[in-house]
């Protein structure tokens, strides 16, 4: 076999060296920064060229390999020298990447005009992602002008209880002044505590409290609400709900409204109420029960001395010859007459008696846990007092009285009578007298 010639060893150990340095590559990924292929021994003119060549190649390998990892690794201003063929198609990477990231911050100012079309499924997912955006800005615009044209105030807060969005009837309520949420500013409330809108009424506002710090479905109509500058306080409905997302408490979303009118109307409506009661149980000439509020006691009375066994007297009296009186000195002085006896009744019976206005001139008068001597004597003091009483007539009023006693079984209806014939016997026997009822077997 005829010895290699000097050039041919040289080539082979270029070969060789070459060979080295792909395998290095293989294994590591990557070239030292130092590789070059080495000539040993005096240089053959002819392979000059070719090595300057080969070790260009193996330069682009070790700088290809170098700068692709750094932009893999996310540095995408790194410098790409153009004179590298192998850098040209990372190059174009690189500019679809600083693209993309302008896109992005783009999208993240709000502007949601931007699509991609150079990164295959990435622009899909890229551009799914901006339609989605898209249509959020659409609902929450949406919202936002139903929150403006809604008579209703509504606001919301953070999970620290501070204001973060008022709508204006909101902003109007609580007295913030009409700052518009649009501005690029936040509204100098932000951050306000709700909860300092509502002191006035304590144990309201301990609930909302303990609504907003636990995260709970919260409504009342018992809240008063202290505006800010200086407006008057008013009565607001108020409900809460909570905003949870991913076990998260996030704030909560409170809407709420002036209930003043309502709460006015239901004042007046309870005067109402209580007058009617009162007019529809008294009698408007003497201020004493009128009949049916008479018949209702006296129902009353007996259920209680039958339930407890106690003795149970009526007296029913009946003013003389009022007829006359009327007759005499006129209608009004009737009146007058009717007005004094009924304060005179009432005024000299116990807190436990009742008098009622049980027709014209005729009075009924219940004496629970009295006998029916006991009454007498009762009747007596008042036939007394009202023949002794100052009516500003020439002549004096008297009465007539009959009493009668519950008896076992009995009913008002029969009671009464039983009292109204009494009462008939003393008017027959001269007037201005006690009569008791007999008892019946
Ligand atoms: P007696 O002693 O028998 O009871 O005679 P009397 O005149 O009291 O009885 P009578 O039943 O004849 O008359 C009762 C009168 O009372 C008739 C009626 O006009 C009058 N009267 C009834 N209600 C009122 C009222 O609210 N005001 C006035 N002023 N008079 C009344
Ligand atoms: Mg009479
Ligand atoms: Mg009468």
């Amino acid at each position: 076999m005829s010895p290699v010639p000097e050039s041919g060893r040289a080539a082979i150990a270029l070969l060789q060296q070459l060979d080295g340095l792909l395998q290095q590559l293989q294994r590591n990924g990557r070239l030292p920064e130092d590789a070059a292929l080495v000539l040993p021994g005096s240089l053959d003119d002819e392979l000059v060229g070719p090595v300057e060549r080969l070790n260009l190649l193996v330069r682009w390998l070790q700088q290809a390999t170098r700068l692709g990892r750094t932009l893999a690794d996310g540095d995408l201003q790194v410098s790409l020298p153009r004179d590298n063929p192998l850098l040209m198609p990372l190059k174009a990477l690189q500019a679809n990447l600083q693209h993309l990231s302008w896109q992005a911050c783009r999208v993240a100012e709000g502007d949601l005009n931007q699509r991609v079309h150079f990164l295959g499924d990435f622009s899909t997912a890229f551009n799914a992602m901006i339609a989605a955006l898209q249509r959020n800005r659409a609902i929450e615009e949406q919202l936002k002008t139903l929150t403006e044209v809604l008579g209703e105030g509504v606001c919301l807060v953070d999970g620290a209880g501070g204001l973060t969005f008022a709508n204006p009837e909101a902003a109007k309520l609580l007295g913030l002044g009409q700052e518009r949420l649009s501005a690029p500013t936040a509204p100098t409330w932000t951050g306000r505590k709700l909860l300092d809108f509502f002191a006035a009424a304590p144990a309201a506002a301990a609930q909302l409290r303990q609504a907003l710090e636990a995260g709970h479905d919260f409504h009342s109509q018992d809240l008063l609400l202290q505006p800010a500058g200086g407006v008057p306080e008013r009565p607001v409905a108020l409900v809460c709900r909570p905003i949870w997302q991913e076990g998260q408490y996030q704030g909560a979303v409170l809407a709420f409204h002036d209930i003043s009118a309502q709460k006015g109307y239901e004042k007046q409506l309870e005067t109402l109420n209580r007058q009617l009661q009162q007019q529809a149980t008294t009698d408007a000439l003497t201020g004493l029960a009128n009949r049916m509020q008479a018949e209702r006691l006296l129902q009353k009375e007996m259920e209680r001395a039958n339930r407890y066994q106690h003795p149970l007297t009526v007296i029913l009296l009946d003013l003389d010859h009022f007829k006359q009186i009327n007759d005499q000195f006129g209608h009004a002085a009737g009146d007058m007459v009717l007005r004094t006896a009924g304060a005179l009744l009432r005024d000299n019976l116990r807190d436990s008696d009742s008098a009622g206005r049980w027709g014209g001139e005729e009075f009924l008068l219940l004496l629970p846990q009295t006998g029916a001597q006991a009454a007498c004597r009762v009747a007596e003091k008042l036939r007394l007092a009202l023949q002794q009483a100052d009516f500003a007539l020439p002549r004096p009023v008297t009465a007539s009285f009959g009493v009668a006693e519950l008896q076992p079984a009995e009913d008002g209806a029969r009671l009464t009578a039983r009292a109204d014939d009494a009462l008939y016997r003393a008017k027959g026997s001269g007037r201005n007298r006690v009569e008791l009822a007999e008892r019946e077997s």
